[in-house]
């Protein structure tokens, strides 16, 4: 018998199943086997980083007792005194052996857990520990860090300053103590006071030095101005001349010098008076004004109108500073523009003055301006090297300015200009504004020419919120248009002759000029009376009182029901008025009008007699001077006629106010004598005696 057993033969369909089965089997054994592979490289990889922790590990903590270990190196070399403190303000760490023998602690141990108020108390005294404790606290609280110098007077005697720095300890946010940190600065602060008792003694000295060189200083200049009034030879005139240039820069310099160690050695005292800032402002502007025409420089100076008049304070100080300040603007600046612009912030008794200079100068690099203010600090050396300074001038102004419980500060663009803003607390003693401009109110001003000025006039009147209209010349103005509201017209002209009066007067018949010329280019007299031509530099206040004297204005102001200017009218009077300037006509014209009298006018002597031959009048207003004939001839001339007007009374019109013309002028068969400029109320007297009385009406007597 045979041991195999006997095994069926598989149908097709079951080998296939088991073909498939162990296809399957395969399968999912070579996806185990690539498991297992990669389950060990996951090993391999974790077992590697566990390794690398382990070091790393290792490493941090060599690392963290290396830092503790030079932690506490720093803590035991240390100088100073420093205690990190908990939230109860108990010592955790710090420079224990310092404290320890500061304190008196014998073992260092001994600070641990210890309150800083046990540290500190019983060495030092009780308020300032009380109070140190009190500022570790504010500290805890707020987490504001404090920072001071202290004076500390220790049990043992000893006195220390010493530097005191509270800080904050915090972790992940939250404050977990403070570091209490004292430094020992009494060396310190002996060396500076030791220099700044130096520097007094210098500034003393220099004070003293520079009086003493005054006055040798003063003989030299004395000496050479007599020399300069002997005879002398072209060439020893030459000298002398150098020699005063030389003399005057020298007593600048000192004068300079002498002020800064006055004030740096706390040697000047302030003279307090009341002055007028008007008159200041002038004062300033007439010493620096030739040097700014001199560089043919635009200089303005804005003063707001409702300024007080009067204030209390060192105006002669103000004054220097303000000068050093408008010195330097046109010092340091080529071409353009210096504005000098004066406003305040007014309470109830004082003001702050501010007086603004501005240029359009060099300019100040930003990293220069710091130093500016410092003695005998020059900036841009390269740029600036031909102009003279000391570099003392910002650094004496400062010194005013702060003196005066004032300061000034800059603000600059390099290439572009500066603006140095002086403030300055002002007492005010009388509060009635330098101007009161309600008067022009609705005034709308025709500026007409192209001078450098021109601009400058222009935006001041638009802070001021008056009208403007630019015209180049006066003609252009017909195109414009709201002519007819024009109330002023301001000519910008640098001689009288260019100043096209009878063309305006043409154009703009009610309005009246005011002249502005360049730097007295056009004097006083040599306009048509009673027209002063205002000279650059223009101050707005000028200008505007110049715009309010207008007889447009007071045209204006009868218009609104305003008070007329004579006391009576007399409508059926005929008067005739000659005077060769137009400017005069129109003048007198507007003012005889406010009598609602019939004028006549004429400007010369052959047209008056011209006139007298065909109207009768009952007064002649006749002008002394004028070409062709004048007035003396022209009225005598009228009397001999025998016609209608030869009995007319006759008064003399004349600039001419010297003594003993009015007997001139009976003897010449005149009546009356009228200087001008007109006073209102003999005017007022002169129409009253000469025209006859059935022909004025009294309107308010
Ligand atoms: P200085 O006698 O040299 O003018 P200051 O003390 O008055 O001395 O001025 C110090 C420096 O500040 C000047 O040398 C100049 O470089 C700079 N500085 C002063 N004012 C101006 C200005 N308006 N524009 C540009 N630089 C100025």
């Amino acid at each position: 018998m045979s041991s195999k057993q006997w095994t069926p033969p598989l149908s097709a369909d079951e080998q296939a199943a088991l073909a498939e089965a162990y296809a399957q089997v395969r399968k999912e054994l070579a996806k185990s086997e690539r498991t297992i592979r990669r389950l060990e490289h996951d090993r391999e990889s974790l077992n590697a980083m566990y390794e690398n922790a382990i070091s790393l590990r290792d490493h941090n903590e060599r690392e963290k007792d290396k830092q503790s270990m030079y932690n506490n190196i720093l803590l035991q070399v240390f100088p100073g005194l420093i205690f990190v403190l908990d939230t109860q303000l108990r010592y955790t760490t710090g420079t224990a052996a310092n404290i320890a023998e500061k304190f008196g602690f014998s073992d260092e141990k001994e600070l641990i857990a210890q309150p800083i108020g046990s540290i500190l108390s019983g060495t030092a005294d009780a308020d300032w520990v009380e109070k140190t404790i009190a500022n570790c606290h504010q500290v805890l609280a707020t987490g504001v860090p404090m920072k001071y110098t202290d004076f500390i007077v220790f049990t043992d005697g000893s006195q220390v300053h010493s530097d005191v720095v509270i800080t904050p300890a915090t972790q992940k946010g939250e404050i977990q103590g403070i570091v209490f940190w004292m430094d020992d600065v009494t060396e310190l602060f002996k060396m500076k006071e030791k220099a700044e008792e130096a520097a007094r003694s210098k500034s003393s000295f220099l004070a003293n030095m520079s009086h003493e060189i005054r006055t040798p200083m003063n003989a030299i200049l004395g000496m050479g101005h007599l020399l300069e009034t002997t005879d002398l030879s072209a060439k020893q005139r030459g000298y002398v001349d150098t020699l005063l240039k030389a003399s005057d820069s020298l007593l600048e310099i000192i004068n300079d010098i002498l002020d800064f160690s006055k004030i740096d050695a706390q040697r000047f005292d302030l003279v307090t008076q009341e002055y007028d800032l008007s008159s200041l402002l002038v004062d300033v502007i007439n010493i620096v004004k030739l040097r700014a025409l001199e560089k043919n420089l635009v200089f303005t100076v804005f003063v707001e109108p409702s300024l007080c008049s009067m204030y209390k304070g060192d105006s002669i100080r103000i004054k220097q500073v303000l000068v050093n300040l408008l010195t330097n603007a046109i010092k340091y600046t080529v071409k353009g523009e210096i504005l000098l612009s004066v406003t305040a912030t007014p309470s109830d008794e004082a003001s702050m003055l501010t007086f603004a200079v501005s240029d359009t100068g060099i300019g100040i690099k930003p990293e220069d301006i710091a130093t500016i203010f410092n003695a005998f600090t020059q900036v841009d050396i390269r740029r600036n090297r031909n102009v003279e300074g000391t570099g003392l001038g910002l650094a004496i102004s400062k010194g005013l300015a702060q003196a005066m419980n004032g300061d000034i500060t800059v603000d600059s663009a390099y290439m572009q200009g500066s603006c140095f803003t002086f403030r300055v607390p002002q007492q005010i003693t009388n509060a009635a504004p330098l101007l009161d401009i309600a008067r022009l109110k609705g005034a709308h001003a025709l500026l007409v020419g192209d001078s450098t000025a021109r601009q400058a006039v222009q935006a001041m009147l638009c802070q001021l919120d008056i009208a403007c209209t630019h015209v180049p010349e006066v003609d252009a103005a017909q195109h414009i248009s709201g002519r007819d509201t024009i109330t002023h017209a301001l000519y910008f002209a640098d001689s009288a002759q260019a100043v096209p009066l009878q063309r305006l007067q043409a154009l703009f018949p009610a309005v009246h000029p005011v002249v502005i010329s360049k730097f007295g280019t056009i004097r006083d007299n040599e306009l048509p009376h009673g027209l002063k031509p205002i000279s650059e530099p223009v101050i707005s206040t000028q200008l505007l009182q110049a715009m309010m004297d207008h007889p447009a204005d007071v045209k204006s102001a009868q218009a609104d029901g305003a008070k007329r200017l004579g006391t009576f009218t007399a409508p059926g009077a005929k008067v005739l008025l000659v005077d060769d300037n137009e400017i005069n006509l129109l003048v007198a014209e507007e003012i005889l009008k406010q009598y609602d009298l019939q004028v006549v006018t004429a400007m010369s002597g052959e047209e008056a007699l011209a006139l007298a031959a065909d109207e009768q009048f009952d007064l002649v207003l006749m002008d002394h001077m004028m070409p062709g004939i004048d007035g003396v001839e022209t009225t005598q001339r009228i009397r001999q006629g025998g016609g209608i007007n030869a009995a007319t009374p006759i008064v003399a019109l004349t600039a001419n106010a010297v003594m003993g013309m009015q007997a001139y002028y009976l003897e010449n068969q005149m009546n009356d004598f009228l200087s001008k400029p007109m006073d209102m109320e003999k005017l007022d007297a002169m129409l009253h005696k000469w025209l006859p009385s059935e022909k004025i009406l009294h309107t308010d007597a």
